[in-house]
């Protein structure tokens, strides 16, 4: 992927993160471009996880790959993904490329299917647990305009904004 344009993620603060995203209805080439530039720039930036509204695209349009390239056929494009069953829970250190820095507990489900379709449009069902979920909820939560922060207690989530608005007056946000 020598042509891949590689997109600089939009941090919070950016209303572009708290809107549902578009449904994607055209599955098109550059539909397909984009997917390929959107896992690049995900690596870029080190992360196992990318959302279009990241890059300040508000389609649902997500990918994923939480191997870091070890294994690519792990890598997941969810395009309008909804989660239709999830069970258990777990609370695990959680991060956002979008809120870089920063890193609290979350709860989440344990173990999750998601619907979603491909780059073709076809539908498909994907399952996973542990990381894999905790990346399915992470992500399509992004689509729906929610942030990991709306998951922690009110005390940790305004501690956090009070550091990031400190940092956005310091010009280093
Ligand atoms: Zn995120």
């Amino acid at each position: 992927m020598n042509d891949a344009m590689i997109y600089p993620i939009v941090k919070f603060g950016n209303p572009v993160l708290e809107k549902p995203a578009e449904p994607v209805t055209a599955f098109d080439d550059g539909l397909k471009k984009l997917v390929d530039d959107m896992f690049e720039s995900m690596y870029e930036a080190h992360g196992v996880g990318l959302a279009a509204p990241q890059i300040g695209i508000s389609r649902r349009i997500a990918v994923i790959d939480i191997t870091f390239k070890e294994d690519p056929s792990a890598k997941l494009v969810l395009i309008n993904p909804e989660i239709i069953h999830s069970e258990g829970r777990h609370i695990q250190t959680e991060g956002c490329l979008s809120i870089p820095e920063f890193r609290e507990n979350v709860a989440r489900a344990m173990k999750v299917t998601v619907r979603a379709q491909d780059v073709e449009g076809r539908f498909f069902e994907k399952t996973g647990e542990e990381l894999l979920a905790r990346a399915l909820q992470h992500e399509t939560d992004h689509l729906n305009g929610k942030l990991y922060i709306s998951r922690i207690s009110a005390l940790k989530r305004d501690l956090m904004k009070r550091k990031i608005r400190k940092l956005m007056k310091a010009g280093e946000w």
